[in-house]
């Protein structure tokens, strides 16, 4: 009869040693000489390899042969404390089934190290890393995380259509949804291509934000949270942009900004600390291999309070930096869009912590945003951070339906695909609050990685969409 299998996470407990055990896995390395050879076996339920020792005189040359890395294998034997430095205990085989093998002249993870370019071409085989198992097992952590946070605080997690025939934020950057014959468009006569006879009966894209959705849900339930996928064909070939990524949507009914600042931050502490106390040996890892001040940057963001300012005033320090000196790539100045170094200026430079800017001009936010009495700025907030810049958006949102109007005919927005939207400040319309935290930011910064396509399986860019 055939043991139960342990996983290579549980095998490390003490309470086994001097017990028979099954471990199952894949080959990362094999070492050894005539008399003993030594195979690191994982199996992806941890960063840590378990020793298999080989004896020679129970197993042949011949039989070990297909033991390479990356082969599969079941080994059955006793496990014992270890004498070697670096693991607690190890298995001495038994038996040993051989599930696959793995040529070595073709398979590619071979054990020198490789580019982080080159593992994004093999994205299929890349999770068989330590880098990768890694960052896939705080992905997942981080995800239990954000529902934990949100289901403990009372809110809701509401499902927001990914195909919408409304767009949230400007035309321009959504991928659009159809069921047309490309080679035979119908026209009007003014030569717009004619949506009646497409699947929806209009033109319909992949959503780029579930937040106007959202308000109807927060003007309902009170608190709800969306976490799902989010398009945007914007072609920014950064390593903060994927054309399709997670984003996590809180919207409160009767939060106002304040109340929304302190969520963010709130929310933003808790992800870090969770990965910190449940993800160590990964964080570590990531840490030890990539990033030095990884473990440093995560627990400065608990200690700090972010700093609170409003766009006017970060402008003034960052035309102050100009004028001392301080060279960016782009102009500063009141009105314009704040780039990535301007951000990062003021959160690594200046504070040397994170950054919550508020008040924005209204010229750079979208319409739905609530309009301060100066009538320039509106209630927004971005929530800037070491590392990334932005990885929050949000405001507070307009709730006067004669400023929202007035606002979404300036925009020239089509009114006619708002009226929904618009029916929530119609009726019973209440002050709230909402923001957008982009997943793969996040994980960015939590595992120290440099580029948001080695944070997400399989990454989503322009010119890319293999596996
Ligand atoms: P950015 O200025 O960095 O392009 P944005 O202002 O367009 O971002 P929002 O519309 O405010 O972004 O979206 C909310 C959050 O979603 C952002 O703060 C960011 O964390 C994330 N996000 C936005 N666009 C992307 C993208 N293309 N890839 C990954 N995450 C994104
Ligand atoms: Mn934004």
């Amino acid at each position: 009869m055939s043991l139960k299998r342990t996983k290579i996470v549980d095998i490390f407990d003490a309470s086994l040693v001097g017990q028979q055990v099954c471990v199952k896995g894949w080959v990362r390395t094999r070492r050894g000489n005539k008399n003993v050879q030594f195979v690191a076996l994982n199996d992806g339920s941890t960063i840590k390899n378990i020793q298999i020792v080989v004896d020679l005189a129970k197993f042949s040359e011949e039989e070990l042969k297909p033991i390479t890395t990356g082969s599969s294998l079941c080994v059955e034997g006793l496990l014992v404390e270890s004498q070697g430095k670096g693991q607690t205990c190890e298995v001495q085989a038994e038996k040993i089934e051989i599930y696959g093998t793995a040529d070595p002249e073709s398979y590619p993870l071979q054990k020198k190290g490789h580019t982080m370019e080159f593992l994004r071409d093999i994205a299929h085989l890349r999770p068989r890393t330590n880098t990768f198992g890694a960052v896939f097992r705080i992905r997942h952590n981080m995800a239990i995380a954000i529902h934990k946070f949100f289901h403990e605080k009372g809110f809701f997690y509401f499902h927001t259509p990914l195909i919408t025939a409304s767009d949230c934020e400007g035309a321009g950057q959504m991928f659009q949804v159809t069921t047309m014959n490309l080679y035979d468009l119908k026209k009007d006569e003014n030569g717009s291509i004619r949506y009646d006879g497409d699947f929806f009966g209009k033109q319909a894209s992949l959503t780029v934000s579930g937040q106007l959705e959202g308000e109807l849900a927060a003007t309902a339930l009170g608190a709800i949270y969306t976490f799902g996928p989010t398009f945007r064909a914007e072609n920014s070939n950064t390593p903060r942009h994927l054309a399709e990524f997670w984003m996590i949507e809180p919207e409160v009914a009767f939060n106002d900004i304040t109340d929304n600042m302190d969520l963010a931050e709130e929310f933003i502490k808790y992800c870090v600390k969770w990965a910190l106390d449940n993800c160590y040996d990964d964080v570590k890892f990531l840490n030890d291999m990539f990033d030095k001040e990884l473990i440093e940057r995560l627990e400065g963001v608990l200690k700090q309070d972010f700093v609170r300012l409003t766009y006017t005033e970060g402008i003034k320090i960052l035309e102050e930096a100009v004028a001392g000196g301080h060279k960016f790539e782009f102009p500063v100045y009141w009105g314009v869009d704040l780039a990535s170094e301007h951000e990062r200026f003021l959160v690594e430079e200046h504070f040397k912590r994170p950054v919550i800017l508020t008040d924005y001009p209204k010229e750079i936010k979208a319409f739905y945003m609530k309009q301060n009495e100066d009538g320039k700025t509106v209630r927004a907030m971005d929530v800037l951070f070491p590392k990334i810049g932005e990885i929050i958006g949000g405001s507070e949102r307009e709730e006067s339906y004669d400023k929202l109007v007035k606002r979404i005919e300036e925009l020239n927005i089509p009114m006619k695909d708002m009226w929904w939207y618009l029916d929530t400040r119609k009726f019973g319309t209440v002050p709230h609050s909402g923001f957008g935290l982009g997943f793969e930011r996040l994980l960015l910064f939590v595992t120290g990685m440099a580029n948001i396509r080695d944070v997400i399986p399989f990454p989503r860019t322009p010119n890319n969409a293999e596996f």
